[in-house]
């Protein structure tokens, strides 16, 4: 078990985000084994009000996996 990155958060982590500065890409993945400092781990709660920073890119490297924001985008 694995909790929440967000400080003073104590949910269980589902999803890793990876912030590729010199692409600007935000990678989105499961979470993994061996925790990475540069890695955010995100409860639903939060994920859900992730938002990329401004021109940042999102990519979901779950692959078949529906995304929360997609609705969000499309609006
Ligand atoms: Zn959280």
């Amino acid at each position: 078990m694995r909790s929440c990155t967000r400080s003073g958060c104590r949910e269980t982590a589902h999803i890793s985000l990876t912030f590729q500065y010199n692409t600007s890409v935000v990678w989105i993945n499961h979470i993994e084994e061996e925790r990475d400092l540069h890695v955010y781990e995100l409860c639903d709660k939060h994920w859900q009000r992730f938002a990329p920073p401004n021109g940042w890119t999102l990519d979901d490297r779950r692959r078949a996996e529906v995304l929360p924001f997609v609705h969000r985008l499309a609006g």
